[in-house]
C-alpha cells in the first residue's frame, strides 16, 4: 500500500505501557463468578475479528472485577510513533475520510468514526476485559476497535498472512463491525440470537462477520478509487491470504483436527474470501448483504 500521503487518525488511545494494560484478579458478573472454561471458550470464539465477546457471556452487560497492576514488559513496549503505529493511523485515518464519503453519498447519513485503542496483555472495555489472545476486537458498547498490534507478528508467522494489505484489512473489518453498529444490524442480530439455538446463532454470526468483511472490501475499492496509487500489485492476493487463513474450517483443522461447522462463528476460507472479495469488485455496500443470501 502506498499511505505516503494519507493523513493520520486522531482518534487513537494508545494504551501501551504507563500501566494501562490492567489485569483483572477475578471478575465476576453480578456476584456470580464465571468459570475459567466460559472465559476459554468466550476468547476461542471472538477470535479472528469477532465483535464484543461479552455477548458469549450469556447477554451479561457488565463483568466486574478488580482492577490488577498487569506485568508490563518494559523491553517489548513499543515506541507510540514506530512504523507499525503510523501504518495504523493513517489506515484508520484513509477508513475515516472513505466511509465519510460513502455514508454521504450512499446513505445520506453522516458517519461517526469509532477509537482505535492499541493495547497489550490486557485491557478493560464496555465489553467486559479485553485481551491479546482475542486477536482485534469491535465492542459495540463504547464504539471501540481494540488491537494489539503483537498480532500481526501471528498473522503473519503462524497463519503466514503478512504484508501491508492483509494488516489494513484486519482493521478496516473491524470498521465493518462499526458501520454494521451504525446501520442498526448488530443490534438487530444481538436480539435475535437470543431467541435461538446455539447452532442457529452460530450462523447468525458467521453472516455477520461475512459482512464485515464484504465492508472492508468496499472500503478498500472506494478508497482506491480516490486515490489510485494506494493499492500496490499484491496487495489485493495479500488480503485474500489473509481472509483464507482465518477461515473456520482452517483453524479448527489445525486446532484439533477436524471441523465441527455448526460451532463456525466467522464464516469457512472460501466463504471469506468470496464476501471481501464480493465487496472489493463492486465497492458497493448493497452487494454485502450476507444476510439476504440463501447461501452466504
Ligand atoms: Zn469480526
Amino acid at each position: 500500500m502506498r499511505l505516503d500521503d494519507e493523513a493520520e487518525s486522531q482518534n487513537v488511545e494508545d494504551r501501551r505501557g504507563g500501566g494501562g494494560g490492567g489485569g483483572f484478579g477475578g471478575f465476576g458478573i453480578g456476584g456470580k463468578s464465571i468459570g475459567i472454561g466460559t472465559v476459554i471458550i468466550a476468547l476461542a470464539a471472538s477470535y479472528f475479528f469477532g465483535i464484543d465477546p461479552s455477548l458469549i457471556f450469556q447477554g451479561a452487560s457488565v463483568i466486574q472485577g478488580q482492577p490488577q497492576q498487569a506485568p508490563q514488559s518494559q523491553a517489548h513496549r513499543p515506541a507510540a510513533n514506530d512504523q507499525l503505529t503510523v501504518f495504523t493511523r493513517k489506515v484508520l485515518g484513509n477508513t475515516e475520510r472513505t466511509w465519510e464519503h460513502i455514508f454521504e453519498t450512499d446513505l445520506n447519513r453522516r458517519y461517526a468514526p469509532p477509537t482505535l485503542v492499541l493495547f497489550s496483555g490486557a485491557t478493560p472495555t464496555a465489553c467486559g476485559t479485553g485481551q491479546s489472545a482475542m486477536g482485534p476486537f469491535y465492542c459495540p458498547g463504547d464504539q471501540k476497535v481494540y488491537i494489539d498490534l503483537a498480532f500481526y507478528d501471528e498473522l503473519r508467522q503462524r497463519f503466514g498472512a503478512g504484508g501491508d494489505f492483509a494488516q489494513a484489512y484486519v482493521i478496516a473489518h473491524e470498521i465493518g463491525h462499526h458501520v454494521q453498529n451504525l446501520l442498526g444490524v448488530s443490534g438487530k442480530v444481538d436480539a435475535a440470537r437470543r431467541r435461538m439455538n446455539e447452532a442457529q446463532a452460530n450462523q447468525l454470526s458467521v453472516r455477520m462477520e461475512l459482512q464485515a468483511d464484504c465492508l472492508a472490501g468496499v472500503w478498500a475499492a472506494t478508497a482506491q478509487r480516490a486515490n489510485q496509487a494506494l493499492l500496490e500489485p499484491g496487495d489485493v492476493e495479500e488480503g485474500l491470504k489473509a481472509a483464507a487463513a482465518i477461515g473456520d474450517d482452517r483453524l479448527q483443522r489445525q486446532a484439533q483436527g477436524y471441523v465441527v461447522p455448526e460451532a463456525f462463528t466467522h464464516g469457512t476460507s472460501e466463504q471469506r474470501v468470496r464476501w471481501l472479495r464480493q465487496g472489493l469488485t463492486t465497492g458497493d455496500i448493497r452487494k454485502c448483504d450476507t444476510f439476504a443470501a440463501r447461501q452466504p
